[in-house]
């Protein structure tokens, strides 16, 4: 039997030094989904510099802005942040928590279940609403099957995933108003914390960032159709992904890797070259709102998914499409 409708909805982001373009999303979609639900909606902004990410949050849609910059959020993320949340819950007395999917979401959504009591739905790709509650969706059998879940009762912790709740319509502004939460985070020396920070070195925007991302597998046949990818990535302001196949054959690093065992992206065009498309890999990109495969193998399965395919070999046709992109830009 459904329970009780949800009235405040929390979102949490990570917003040190701006708001990312993942921030803006994650909040626009949790605040289509209050506008939905009729519900009030808070986003904590964590991290040194958040004080200046409220207009962002607010013209994606957030009333409310809590922020925290304490020095502890750098140092001891983890447990530093578990803390800020569990006190924007206090102050918000939300009681339906959106956790981004990532690795810290990933660490803070069972523990901040079990200190609230509340149900607990990871790993959320989408949701509907029915009697005031989120119906949640979350991909199982790697990618082959669609669970849904509620939480039937009480306060509920969703973690989800890039692209989750995402809709074609953006909600209209929110108010913005920034309010500071006002929680010292002593750093406590049992804590484990960040020991060196190592950023991977990439040209063009980062693959939770990219509006369009080029993507390789082992049909490419080699590292150098790495290098053609990035020809087109470049022209299209994008990033490179790769399947586990070409990873595995060390074409490309672990870090381009989409899918069960990768990343989760989900930008606007994702193009998928010499992929198959085994459910691990449609995993990671089938938030996508497009996704366009290039395979030599008509009876490819990603061209049951993709919104455009083209059958024939990727080195005939990625650099003509490459040159048509350019010639298109600098018209
Ligand atoms: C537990 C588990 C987790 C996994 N996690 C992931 C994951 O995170 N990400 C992931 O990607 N995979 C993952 N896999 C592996 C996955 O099952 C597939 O094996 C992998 O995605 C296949 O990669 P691929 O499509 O590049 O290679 P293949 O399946 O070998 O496909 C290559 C494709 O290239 C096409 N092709 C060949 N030559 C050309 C050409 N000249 N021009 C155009 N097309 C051409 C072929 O027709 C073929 O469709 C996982 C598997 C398991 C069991």
């Amino acid at each position: 039997m459904a329970g009780a409708p949800l009235h405040k909805i929390l979102t949490v982001v990570w917003a040190a030094g701006g708001a990312s373009a993942a921030a803006r999303e994650r909040t626009q979609a949790a605040a289509q989904l209050a506008a939905d639900m009729k519900a009030e909606f808070a986003v904590l902004a964590l991290g040194l510099g958040t004080g200046t990410v409220a207009p962002a949050l607010a013209v994606a849609g957030a009333n409310e802005i809590l922020v925290s910059e304490e020095e502890a959020l750098q140092v001891a993320p983890g447990e530093a942040g578990l803390r800020a949340i569990e006190r924007a819950c206090e102050l918000t007395g939300a009681d339906l928590v959106l956790l981004p999917a990532d690795s810290l979401g990933r660490d803070w959504a069972p523990r901040l279940a079990y200190r609230l009591g509340a149900g607990l739905v990871t790993e959320v790709t989408d949701w509907s609403l029915a009697a005031g509650r989120p119906i949640f969706e979350r991909l199982v059998f790697g990618g082959k099957a669609i669970a849904t879940m509620v939480v039937a009762e009480g306060r509920a912790v969703a973690a989800t995933r890039p692209g989750a709740g995402r809709r074609d319509a953006p909600p209209p502004s929110g108010r913005g108003e920034v309010r500071a939460l006002g929680l010292p985070i002593p750093l406590d020396p049992l804590w484990p914390r960040v020991v060196r920070r190592q950023s991977e070195e990439r040209e063009g925007p980062g693959l939770d960032e990219a509006r369009v991302i080029v993507s390789g597998g082992r049909g490419l046949g080699g590292p150098e159709g790495f290098a053609r990818l990035g020809d087109l990535a470049a022209a299209l302001g994008g990033a490179l992904g790769a399947s586990r196949a070409a990873v595995d054959e060390g074409w490309a690093p672990a870090t381009w890797q989409i899918g069960q065992t990768g990343k989760t992206v989900a930008p606007e065009l994702y193009i998928a070259v010499g992929i198959s498309g085994a459910s691990q890999h449609l995993v990671g990109c089938s938030k996508a709102k497009t996704i366009v495969a290039i395979n030599s193998d008509p009876d490819a399965p990603i061209f049951d998914y993709a919104r455009f395919g083209v059958v024939g070999d990727w080195r005939v046709i990625v650099p003509a499409l490459t040159a048509a992109v350019k010639e298109m830009r600098d018209r």
